[in-house]
């Protein structure tokens, strides 16, 4: 397996334009179904966040840390333990906290600050390293991915491949940076009995987004 410098290095090396002749030809349009913003079945909504873009929606929409986001579950024991990533937020059934309903279309409250995991979905970039939606790859042309998604095989325009190819490559280039500040800030600091420490980028913190004080 490369080493993450190495795949990060690939991952600023991607041409857009060939992602996005990627993207064209798997073709896509979202239907605003809304199945990658809801909990699907019983399992809830789970999808990275970035420390940064956490900030971001706080302050612009003026929420609190704990609004954006939760502790990556996995790993986690009863909701205690260690974890190495933040999950954007879930209301009680398990939907994304933004996602909102209206006469059975789906939107986001927050769209034009919502995150890039968000901005890119249905596709995934193969690169060791990076994060990949659950389940298996539906297809894949090039570099790109393609996960379960009712809107896959669509046409899409040039232009909206293009916006879509350049996210694309920012977020495997972010994701990449972020797993190396993860390796690198690692402090070691383990949870109290029946808390949590939510190792980032940027260090050890606490469930509300808050330093780990110790
Ligand atoms: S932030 Fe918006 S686009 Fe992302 S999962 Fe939530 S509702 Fe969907």
């Amino acid at each position: 397996m490369q080493s993450l410098e190495a795949e990060l290095e690939t991952a600023r090396s991607l041409a857009v334009s060939e992602l996005a002749d990627a993207i064209e030809s798997i073709g896509f349009e979202c239907t605003r179904c809304g199945a990658c913003c809801k909990a699907d079945d019983d399992d809830p909504h789970t999808a990275t966040i970035f420390p940064d873009e956490i900030r971001d929606i706080q302050q612009t929409h003026e929420y609190d840390w704990r609004d954006v986001a939760r502790p990556m579950p996995y790993g986690l024991d009863d909701g205690a333990g260690e974890t190495f990533e933040w999950a954007i937020q879930t209301t009680g059934c398990g939907d994304c906290s933004f996602y909102v309903e209206k006469d059975g279309v789906g939107a986001c409250s927050i769209h034009d600050d919502r995150p890039l995991i968000c901005q890119t979905y249905p596709f995934s970039v193969a690169l060791g390293g990076t994060s990949q939606p659950m389940g298996e790859a539906v297809d894949q042309a090039g570099m790109v991915r393609a996960h379960e998604c009712e809107g896959l095989g669509r046409d899409i325009s040039r232009e909206e491949a293009e916006a879509l190819a350049a996210a694309l490559k920012e977020r495997a280039i972010r994701e990449l940076e972020e797993a190396i500040g993860v390796r690198d800030n690692y402090t070691g600091t383990t949870p109290d009995d029946g808390d949590i420490v939510v190792h980032d980028s940027e260090g050890a913190k606490q469930g509300d987004g808050t330093p780990v004080d110790r």
